[in-house]
């Protein structure tokens, strides 16, 4: 029988769908954007798209891709983060995860025994990287904000004068969304001395909003950077987990393979890639352009603040990193972290305000709050 058909099969997804539907409307604490609308590329689904190679070299003989949509989706990524016109490029990726290690790959096929500077603070997919590329790793101590400790990296790097080193900076930490400085990254290892330093932005979470927030926050290629990885399905907001990995052309020719028999050249992670989502970025970007995205990034920094007095407001411990959407609080009892899915770590929970929260939504779950029971600290 046709699935379709089958009542079992419409009564397993109709139960789905409620329970999908009734945890989106009640989720604070992951860092997604939940006001996209897709409708218009739904027919899309009816084709196996694949963007299996380079988008930009030679069309791979499987012709149901959309490299050039990709194309557009790196060139808008790399003018945001003001990639040199003439050495850049990139891909659309499977999320930050897959962006991170490419740029931890293409760092390491550049100086093979450079060790890798990561703070403690930084996402898990770091470690794991260094791990499957086999890389020394050093860590370096953060501030109680969760931003690079500079000094303890200027200490640490005294030991690798004339060596070359990889230095990764988050723009947004998991926890508390702090942003590392790359140009205070760049002058540490340049006091050191160190022979080379390649810097890898993760920008994952707040990429997007660190680049059109005013005042502007040092990060991208003009700021030091030598590659940078942001998510799709964060804050632009994606059905499909997906994102950008963007690296100066230059540093890419290393992690060239032989093109083999799809006939564009194997130079990147997967293999087969992923030809839907590239459009869903596209489609976002058309959407909102650069003052888009810009009033977007305002307006969650306006929520997050707006959450934050909230939660003062009924003594609930709280604080939050300058430029924030990520608002940090103290752990509430158990069944409000899991009613509301509350990402927590050490005594400490959050509240991310990405595009699609409501003050309504806040509200509620400030409401939630007060009723627990109270805090004993
Ligand atoms: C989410 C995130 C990642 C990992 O992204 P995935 O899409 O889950 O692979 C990496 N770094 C940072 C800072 C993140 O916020």
């Amino acid at each position: 029988m046709h699935p379709a058909r089958d009542p079992a099969v419409t009564e397993m997804l109709q139960a789905f769908t409620a329970t999908a539907e009734k945890n989106y409307s009640l989720f604070v604490g992951f860092p997604v954007a939940i006001d996209f609308d897709y409708q218009e590329l739904y027919p899309l689904l009816r084709y196996p798209l694949n963007n299996v190679g380079d988008p930009f070299a030679e069309a791979p003989l499987y012709a149901l891709h959309s490299d050039h949509i990709e194309r557009e989706v790196i060139t808008f990524f790399a003018d945001v983060f003001r990639a040199p016109a003439d050495d850049r490029w990139g891909y659309v990726t499977n999320g930050g995860t897959e962006g991170n290690l490419y740029a931890l790959y293409v760092a390491r096929e550049r100086q093979p025994e450079a060790t890798v500077f990561y703070t403690d603070t930084a996402h898990y997919s770091i470690a794991k990287n260094t791990y499957l590329l086999r890389q020394k790793t050093c860590v370096v101590a953060t501030r109680p904000s969760g931003e690079m400790d500079y000094d303890d990296l200027a200490r640490q790097l005294q030991a690798y004068r004339g060596k070359p080193v990889i230095i990764v900076a988050t723009v947004g930490t998991t926890m508390t969304e702090a942003r590392d400085d790359v140009a205070r990254i760049r002058e540490a290892a340049a006091a050191a001395g160190v022979a080379r330093a390649f810097v890898h932005v993760d920008a994952a979470l707040t990429g997007l909003c660190a680049a059109l927030l005013r005042p502007r926050h040092r990060f991208d290629f003009a700021d030091g950077a030598d590659s940078i990885s942001v998510s799709g399905h964060k804050f632009i907001g994606s059905p499909i987990p997906c994102g950008v990995v963007l690296v100066r052309a230059s540093d890419r020719e290393g992690v060239r393979r032989p093109t083999p028999y799809t006939g564009t050249p194997d130079i990147t992670i997967s293999g087969s890639r992923n030809g839907h989502t590239p459009i869903i970025l596209w489609y976002a970007i058309r959407r909102w352009g650069v003052a888009g995205f810009k009033k977007r990034a305002e307006d969650s920094r306006a929520l997050a603040d707006y959450t934050h007095q909230a939660l003062q407001r009924i003594g609930w411990e709280a604080w939050r990193n300058p430029q924030a959407i990520t608002v940090v609080l103290r752990t509430p009892p158990d069944d409000t972290v899991r009613k509301w899915q509350l990402a927590t770590y050490d005594g400490w929970s959050h509240i991310i305000c990405m595009p699609g929260m409501t003050t309504g939504r806040i509200d509620r779950f400030i409401t939630d709050l007060a009723a627990a029971k109270p805090l004993v600290q």
